[in-house]
């Protein structure tokens, strides 16, 4: 019996009463989108019959020994190489095992130590990685804390009240796609890896350069060894040395596009009593986003009591600034309380809670879109190809959805013919896609940032001093900024918009930009609900309701 069909199997069929349950309350709670999660799942079950029907001729042919070495024999599928096992790497390994392919996964490091405390997957995200691997997807669910059936959202962040209010639950019930959550980037890799298979992954060996040689690709090693496939692929991060092989690029100089933004973070125990408890209480709060000239603070409830926290700063690149060289404060903690000091309770709460040696700091950055992913049979995956900034939490999930199509491609090359074009086809149907998330990404940054309060907040420096001490003096009357009252109607009427598109991509094709979550191919769907799956929370609308007139709305 192979392990790799038995699970597909099982896990499809154990997870579609909960999606039946889920179609129905969610129903009565949103009424008009769920058809689409029903005809998905009348799809999918044909997928799940189509699969039994996979696992009977692959066990046909597997007869006692080395099951899924006989699914890859029979199908003579590629083998794939990849540069890189962090999360892009590893998914797309996992996807392409699970496909039946043969893998080897290279990655530098001797023992994983990522940036940062937890990472976020949304509903988008956990879909692609359903749709690859259930069992995966379950152990994430395990895991995490979800935090997408409470309030998220953006506050003021010196005066503390909501700016805006939304839900991120709706494009999960309408789609039965996972709620958001946020679990440990280990446990994260931790599964990942058990489902490529520890015996797949060379740890500590680091790709330095690579030759397409007909129909095959070989891969170099720093140790001098050399690796034969049919793919190899590309996920060796942002700074990608087979990127800059491929385009030309200096590897020590990446095109890298600085976000004007440096990013400190940190986990902090937050059980004490607050001082301002009403918009922090993790029981009806997930996320939040405290806004402000110059500088912006992310909060997330990350279970057990603990709080994680991005805090951005707007400085030069390269870390030669005052706030990162900290020669005037003791520690990044002071310094950051010291930049906040006018803020609310809620972010200097979490600021005081927080251990000074836990904060970390990088510069932010991007790559601009550029369609050169593929080169042969060489083919750049995740941050190599599609580095976002993280406003909108979007960079590993871009990778889940890239892994899923890619070993959605390759699993066509029956017979290993036809590799190049299943890479040209997996570019195609990502590049619009991890474009748009680009532009939505800097696009919430500039928000972020650009964000007043009150007319004359922060006068800029460039004015004469006598303009500035007036603009100071129109600040005390309180007068709302247009900008920001103009700022909550356009979010009143786009974040539904937005969050439809980045979760579950409208429905629109892949190719056309539509987000790769496998709805209606490989997946059942999936709609927790408060109280019944994984969720302990059922807010109702009134707690996530903007009230008052558009653009003074609290
Ligand atoms: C502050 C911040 C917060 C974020 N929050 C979120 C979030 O909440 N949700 C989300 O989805 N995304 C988030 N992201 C983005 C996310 O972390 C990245 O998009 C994701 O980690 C990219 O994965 P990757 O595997 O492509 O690259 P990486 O994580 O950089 O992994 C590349 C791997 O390749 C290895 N490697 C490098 N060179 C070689 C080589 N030559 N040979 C072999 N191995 C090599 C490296 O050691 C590394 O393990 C955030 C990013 C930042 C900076």
């Amino acid at each position: 019996m192979t392990m790799v069909s038995l699970t597909t199997t099982t896990s499809l069929t154990r997870a579609a009463p909960v999606g039946a349950v889920a179609g129905a309350r969610a129903q009565r709670r949103y009424g008009t989108r769920t058809r689409r999660a029903e005809r998905t799942s009348a799809d999918v079950s044909k997928t799940t019959r189509r699969a039994r029907r996979v696992v009977v001729v692959a066990n046909a042919d597997a007869g006692e020994s080395g099951e899924t070495a006989a699914v890859t024999t029979k199908k003579n599928l590629p083998k794939v190489l990849v540069a890189g096992g962090g999360i892009a790497g590893l998914i797309a390994a996992a996807a392409c095992k699970r496909k039946g392919m043969d893998v080897t996964v290279f990655e530098k490091v001797k023992k994983y130590e990522p940036f940062g405390g937890p990472i976020q997957l949304q509903c988008n995200a956990q879909g692609a990685l359903d749709s690859i691997c259930p069992d995966m997807a379950e152990k994430v669910m395990e895991k995490g804390t979800i935090t997408g059936d409470r309030v998220n959202g953006l506050l003021d962040g010196v005066s503390g009240e909501w700016f805006y209010r939304f839900d991120t639950r709706k494009p999960c019930h309408d789609n039965g796609l996972p709620l958001t959550l946020v679990l440990s980037r280990f446990e994260l890799l931790d599964i990942l890896s058990e489902g490529v298979g520890t015996e797949n992954i060379e740890m500590g060996t680091v790709v330095t350069s690579y030759e397409n040689k007909g129909d095959k690709v070989v891969a170099t090693l720093a140790d001098g060894r050399e690796f034969e496939g049919d793919v190899l692929i590309g996920a060796d991060g942002i700074r990608s040395k087979l990127r800059a092989q491929m385009r030309g690029e200096d590897p020590e100089k990446p095109p890298l596009a600085y976000a004007g933004y440096a990013v400190y973070t940190a986990v902090c125990k937050y059980s004490q009593p607050h001082r301002e408890p009403q918009h922090t209480d993790p029981n009806k709060v997930g996320y939040q986003v405290f806004l402000g000239p110059k500088q912006y603070f992310v909060s997330s409830d990350v279970g057990n009591g603990e709080q994680q926290y991005y805090a951005f700063l707007e400085v030069p690149a390269g870390g030669d600034d005052e706030f990162a060289k900290c020669e005037n404060w003791e520690n990044y903690r002071e310094m950051l309380m010291d930049r906040f000091k006018d803020w609310c309770p809620a972010v200097m709460e979490r600021l005081e809670c927080t251990r000074p040696e836990d904060v970390e700091r990088r510069d932010v950055n991007d790559l601009l879109p550029d369609p050169r992913w593929i080169d042969g049979r060489m083919a750049l995956l995740g941050d190599s190809a599609h580095a976002v900034q993280p406003n909108l939490g979007q960079g590993g999930g871009q990778a889940i959805e890239s892994s899923y199509v890619l070993a959605d491609e390759l699993s066509k090359c029956e017979g290993g013919k036809g590799v190049q074009t299943a890479l040209m086809k997996y570019a195609a149907r990502r590049f619009l896609r991890t474009g748009a998330i680009h532009g939505l990404s800097r696009f919430s940054s500039l928000m972020n940032t650009f964000y007043r309060r009150h007319l004359g907040d922060e006068p800029y420096d460039w004015y004469p001093e006598s303009v500035r001490n007036m603009w100071l003096e129109v600040s005390k009357a309180k007068i709302p900024h247009p900008g920001s009252v103009m700022g909550q109607i356009i979010l009143m009427g786009s974040m539904p918009i937005i969050l439809e598109y980045v979760g579950a991509g409208y429905g629109i094709p892949g190719v056309l930009g539509g987000a790769s979550t496998g709805n209606g191919k490989d997946r059942v769907p999936r709609s927790q609900i408060p109280g019944i799956s994984a969720p302990l929370r059922d807010l109702t609308a009134e707690d996530f309701k903007m009230r008052g007139i558009p653009g003074l709305a609290k």
